[in-house]
């Protein structure tokens, strides 16, 4: 079974047959409605949607993935107050007698880290983490590193600033440890507050291979020579309520505005996963390298190249 769980998982060759034929979906939309033939691909093949924590692009850019190839779909969108987990039921449980009705995939978010082994571990059917709490996101290192190819042209050599909330933002966890495993020599410049400096376990990642990376508060240090600019949001519902004052107004210390975007190289690529909140501002939207809005989109073709790999015979 093919389980999507880690991004340690993925490497290049996976990498470039996957981004390969996302491209193809990518094109296929780019075509009129009128001139797009359809593709059935997975046609009648089941995906479920659980998801235990809210979700706007992973939850539905998986559904309508799934739709275009010609799968139905079936979702629980807050599984954390409409599934039994509500009345005790543990998540083994449930993936038991979910993945018991014979759907062909599951793509589960949850709260808690490991979540999504934890529910491979019992499952009939592959599992596709698409979110454990604070640990990873696999399926939006593969959207961000196929917007990187998109929007820059190459993956290797890269110099990335990330910034925010590297201590519980699983996005970041993902995204580096893909771009170590699946790009040459990548060096990176990590942004934000003590307190919400990158997780331990993901430095010792990047330690324990040899990779190059600094940390530091200042955006104008770390900004100028980045290929790549990834920004993200303070993970506010991970902190106790009584903290949360204190990291929203860490937010607006590492903002991108129109002035950060002047330190930004011409070439350079901003993304964030979102959602947003005030750590990148609308103004800098119309600027033809803020590829946020694209990076969604994208997360779509790539969801459905990655259904098609998942459920290939
Ligand atoms: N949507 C991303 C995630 O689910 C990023 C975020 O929520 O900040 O991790």
């Amino acid at each position: 079974m093919r389980h999507i769980l880690r991004s340690q998982q993925f490497d290049r060759p996976f990498l470039d047959k996957l981004f390969q034929r996302a491209g193809e979906h990518r094109q296929r939309f780019a075509k009129p409605r009128r001139r797009r033939s359809p593709i059935y691909s997975l046609q009648g093949r089941i995906l479920v949607n659980l998801f235990w924590e809210p979700s706007t692009r992973t939850r539905l850019s998986f559904a309508l993935a799934g739709l275009h190839i010609g799968m139905k779909v079936e979702t629980t969108e807050n599984a954390e107050e409409f599934s039994s987990t509500v009345k005790g039921g543990s998540l083994e449980d449930e993936i038991h007698v979910v993945s018991s009705y014979h759907p062909d995939v599951i793509v589960i978010r949850h709260k808690s880290e490991g979540a999504a082994e934890r529910a491979a571990a019992v499952s009939q059917v592959p599992i596709i983490n698409a979110g454990d709490g604070a640990g990873e996101h696999p399926t939006q290192a593969l959207t961000d590193l196929c917007t990187v190819l998109w929007e820059k042209g190459y993956l290797d050599g890269l110099r990335v600033a990330i910034g925010g909330d590297l201590a519980k933002g699983r996005t970041v966890h993902s995204l580096v440890r893909s771009l170590v495993n699946c790009c040459e020599d990548p060096k990176f410049a990590f942004v934000s507050p003590p307190s919400l400096h990158l997780k331990e376990d993901t430095k010792a990642y990047l330690r324990e291979r040899g990779v190059c990376f600094s940390e530091t508060e200042s955006m104008r240090e770390a900004l100028p020579s980045a290929d790549v600019v990834y920004w993200t949001r303070v993970q506010l519902e991970r902190y106790p309520v009584e903290e949360r004052q204190q990291y929203e107004d860490l937010t607006r210390q590492y903002a991108i505005g129109i002035k950060e975007l002047e330190l930004m190289r011409d070439d350079a690529v901003l993304m964030h996963p979102l959602p947003r909140n005030e750590e990148v501002s609308p103004d800098v939207d119309a600027d033809p390298r803020a590829a946020y809005f694209r990076q969604a989109e994208y997360g779509m073709y790539v969801r459905m190249a990655l259904l098609e790999w998942v459920l290939e015979e």
